[in-house]
C-alpha cells in the first residue's frame, strides 16, 4: 500500500517537474523574443544615430571649410608694371600704389604681360591672374557705333555748335583745310555749363555727323570706382578709341579727375593725379592719336587745373549756358515735334513762361504734359497740361526732389 502511494507521489512530482520545465522554457522563449525585439529596436536606433552622425560630420566639415576660408586673408588686386628676368615681376598694388618686386612661378612668368591684373596675397605672392573677360574696366566705357542724335535735335546752342563743328567736325571731315593753312587742329574742346543744357547731345551729334564712334566715360566713375586703375583706364580708353577711329571720346564730369591740385598727400589724391597725368600725356601725344577727337564736359570749370586748359590740350572752352527765350522756343519745338499738341498751345508763350529752365527740364515738362493727357484719357496735349507740368517742375525744384516728375534720359541733375 505504502509502495503504491509512494509510486503515485513520485509520478505526481515528475509530472509537476515537467510542467515546471515547460513553463521555464516558455518564459525563456518569451525573454529571448523580448530581447530580440529590444535588439531590433536598438539596431534601428543605431542606424538613425549613425545617419544623424553622418549629417553632423558633413555639417562640421562644411563649417570647418568656411572657418578656414574666413581665416584666410582677402587677396589684393595689383597690376604688373614690369617683367624682370628670372621669374620676377614688378607689381603695383591698387589703392596704395606701392610697387614691389615679387617672384612668380615659371608658368605665371610665361603668361604674364605688363598691365595684366593679378590677385596677390599678404606677402605679395601672385595667387592668380585676373582674366580680361571679367575686367570691369571695359564695362565702364560706353561705346556707341554712331549715336542717332543730329544737330536738329539740339536747340538754343547755335553759336556753340558752330565752334564745336569747326574744332571737331572739320578736322575729321576736311583735314586738308588744316594742312593747306599749315595749322594743327585743336586737340580737344571743353564744354562747360549747368547740368542738362545739352553738352552730351552736342558731343553725340558731332559723332553722328562725322560717322564716328562715340565713347563716353565719366570722370567721377574714374575717380571713385576704379581707384588704382585710373591711369590704366585712360590708356585703355585711348587704345579703344584708336581701334574704333574715327571716334569721338566724350569725358563727362572731367572736374572729378582734373580739379586744381591741392597740397594733399593722401593716396586717393595721388591716384587722381596719376590719372590726370596720363590724360595729359594722351592729349600731348596727339599725332599718334589719328582720327580721335576729344570732347570733355564739366559743370565746374572754375575748379579745373590750369594744366588741362593749356594750349594744345583743352584749349577751346565753350560755354553751354541755360538757353535764352529763343533757345527755349527751339527746344520746345524739338520736344513737341512728335507730340499731338492742341491748337491752344503757343510755343512762344511757353518759352516766355519758362525762364531759367534748362533743355533737360523743358524735355521733362513736355513728357509730364503728355502724361497728364494720358491720365485724363485724352489724345491731345493742351496748354493747361504744359502749364501744370511747369508748376510741378517749379515745385519739384523748390523741394529739391524729382518725385512725381517725368525725367528725360540723361537728366540726372536737372532738378538739383
Ligand atoms: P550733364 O552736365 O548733367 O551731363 P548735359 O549738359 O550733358 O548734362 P544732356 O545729357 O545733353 O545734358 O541733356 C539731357 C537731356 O535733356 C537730353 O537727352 C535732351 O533730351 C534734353 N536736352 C538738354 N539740352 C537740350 C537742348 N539744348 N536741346 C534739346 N534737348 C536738350
Amino acid at each position: 500500500m505504502s509502495d503504491t502511494l509512494e509510486s503515485s507521489t513520485n509520478s505526481d512530482s515528475m509530472q509537476h517537474d515537467s510542467t515546471a520545465d515547460e513553463n521555464t522554457i516558455e518564459e525563456l522563449e518569451d525573454k529571448v523574443t523580448e530581447i530580440k525585439r529590444k535588439k531590433e529596436n536598438v539596431e534601428e536606433k543605431l542606424i538613425d544615430v549613425r545617419s544623424e552622425n553622418r549629417k553632423y560630420k558633413q555639417k562640421l566639415d562644411r563649417m570647418s571649410r568656411e572657418n578656414e576660408k574666413l581665416k584666410q586673408s582677402p587677396l589684393f588686386v595689383a597690376s604688373v608694371e614690369d617683367i624682370l628676368s628670372e621669374n620676377e615681376v614688378v607689381i603695383r598694388q591698387h589703392g596704395n600704389n606701392q610697387e614691389a618686386v615679387t617672384e612668380v612661378t615659371r608658368e605665371q612668368f610665361s603668361e604674364l604681360e605688363p598691365q595684366d591684373r593679378v590677385a596677390v596675397d599678404n606677402s605679395l605672392n601672385v595667387v592668380k591672374i585676373i582674366s580680361d573677360e571679367i575686367d570691369s574696366r571695359a564695362r565702364m566705357m560706353q561705346v556707341t557705333e554712331s549715336p542717332d542724335v543730329t544737330y536738329n535735335d539740339i536747340g538754343g546752342v547755335d553759336e556753340q555748335l558752330v565752334e564745336v563743328r569747326e574744332a571737331i567736325e572739320k578736322p575729321l571731315t576736311e583735314p586738308e583745310l588744316f594742312e593747306n593753312v599749315g595749322i594743327t587742329p585743336p586737340n580737344g574742346v571743353l564744354l562747360h555749363g549747368p547740368p542738362g543744357t545739352g553738352k552730351t547731345l552736342i558731343a553725340k551729334a558731332v559723332a553722328n555727323k562725322t560717322n564716328a564712334s562715340f565713347i563716353r566715360l565719366s570722370g567721377s566713375d574714374l575717380a571713385r570706382k576704379f581707384i588704382g586703375e585710373g591711369a590704366q583706364l585712360v590708356r585703355d580708353l585711348f587704345k579703344a578709341a584708336r581701334e574704333e577711329e574715327p571716334c569721338v571720346v566724350f569725358i563727362d564730369e572731367i572736374d572729378a579727375i582734373a580739379s586744381k591740385r591741392v597740397d594733399s598727400k593722401t593716396s586717393g589724391d595721388a591716384e587722381v593725379q596719376r590719372t590726370l597725368m596720363q590724360l595729359l600725356n594722351e592729349l600731348d601725344g596727339f599725332e599718334d592719336r589719328g582720327e580721335v577727337s576729344i570732347i570733355a564736359a564739366t559743370n565746374r570749370v572754375d575748379m579745373l587745373d590750369d594744366a588741362i586748359l593749356r594750349p594744345g590740350r583743352f584749349d577751346r572752352l565753350i560755354e553751354v549756358a541755360e538757353p535764352d527765350v529763343a533757345g527755349r522756343e527751339q527746344i520746345f519745338q524739338i520736344h513737341t515735334r512728335g507730340m499731338s499738341v492742341g491748337s491752344d498751345v503757343d510755343i512762344e508763350a511757353l518759352a516766355e513762361m519758362t525762364s531759367e529752365t534748362t533743355g533737360a527740364e523743358i524735355k521733362s515738362i513736355c513728357t509730364e504734359a503728355g502724361m497728364q493727357a494720358i491720365r485724363d484719357s485724352r489724345d491731345t496735349v493742351t496748354r493747361e497740361d504744359f502749364e501744370n507740368a511747369y508748376s510741378k517742375l517749379q515745385e519739384t525744384k523748390k523741394n529739391g526732389s524729382n518725385a512725381g516728375m517725368a525725367l528725360p534720359e540723361g537728366s540726372r541733375s536737372a532738378f538739383a
